[in-house]
């Protein structure tokens, strides 16, 4: 998906994060190498025991910021000052994390709009490894949603490794991981996230269904990208084209259960399966970009999550 060249990229919803720090403590579990590349909704979330987690203050599902445990200490609170470098939609267009900027505006645009309790959750851009309200983590858990904190953390290297995977590497292939992630925070505020804990494994489980459902919002929030608008009123996107769909299409292919699977271990189990099969993933973030519409995103009660 294309930036308007001259869109604004005024915003605060994304700091940087976790530069140089180190991991201390209980970490976010890794899936091990390449199958960890998961993108990712915490493994432990609903654990039931925020108060399990090494330090930090947690009350209400926010961690609060001034404790020390959240080592954010070089994190910044407003792009001017975390991005610089992303003013346009043009910047957006050559630098990856101004689009990632240029992404969170609009995704949130979206679910401001299309869900009456949206609370915002800000995006931190990391580089090797972060600490989480969720616990220390390390870029080979790939991208991913802490409940906890309400927040979307991703190392941009992971891109290199969904081209690996069968990305295509093409902006809306990127962007796409991001509409996901935002989509464990609508579940998380819908309470839906919860079951992804309840039945973990296997082509039917809660978790599947779950991770099905953020590839469905993803599409819906790409059916309305291009109605986003900028901090002046202006497009913040360009209308979305064919092959840009096909780009989005590539890496729900890339990151399907059977994909890495069959590249992993040269066989498909699906018993194992916790997001669901490539075929699956972009059967429902098309359902989601054909519809336009997340309450047609039900994988919970789909009597078929094949389509
Ligand atoms: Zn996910």
């Amino acid at each position: 998906m294309t930036f308007r060249d001259d869109a604004s990229l005024s915003t605060d919803q994304v700091r940087r994060g976790g530069r140089g720090g180190g991991i201390g403590g209980r970490g976010v579990a890794a899936g091990g190498g390449i199958g960890g590349l998961l993108i990712a909704v915490l493994v432990y979330l609903h654990g039931g025991d925020p108060s399990g987690l090494p330090g930090g203050t947690v009350s209400g599902g926010q961690v609060d910021y001034s404790s020390p445990y959240v080592s954010d200490a070089d994190a910044q609170s407003g792009t001017s000052q975390a991005f610089p470098q992303c003013r346009t939609g043009a910047d957006a267009n050559e630098d990856v994390d101004c689009r990632m900027v240029g992404t969170v505006i609009s995704v949130q645009d979206y679910w401001s709009g299309a869900f009456r309790d949206y609370r915002e959750a800000p995006t931190v851009i990391f580089d090797g490894s972060v600490q989480t309200g969720c616990g220390g983590a390390d870029s080979s858990v790939g991208p991913f949603y802490c409940p906890v904190d309400s927040t979307i953390y991703l190392d941009t290297g992971f891109f290199d490794q969904l081209e690996r995977l069968g990305g295509d590497g093409g902006p809306l292939s990127q962007m796409y991981v991001v509409a996901h992630e935002y989509g464990h925070h609508i579940q998380n505020l819908t309470g839906v996230l919860a079951r992804s804990q309840q039945d973990r494994q296997g082509p039917e489980s809660g978790a599947v269904r779950t991770e099905l459902q953020a590839d469905c919002f993803a599409g819906a929030w790409v059916a309305h990208a291009s109605q986003t608008q900028d901090a002046d009123g202006e497009t913040l996107l360009e209308p979305i084209t064919p092959e840009q769909i096909e780009s989005a299409l590539s890496a729900a292919e890339a990151v399907g259960d059977d994909r890495i699977q069959r590249t992993t271990q040269g066989r498909v189990e699906p018993e194992a399966w916790t997001h669901g099969s490539s075929a699956q993933r972009q059967h429902w973030f098309m359902v989601g970009y054909d519809t336009g519409d997340p309450r047609q995103c039900d994988t919970f009660n789909a009597a078929s999550l094949d389509g």
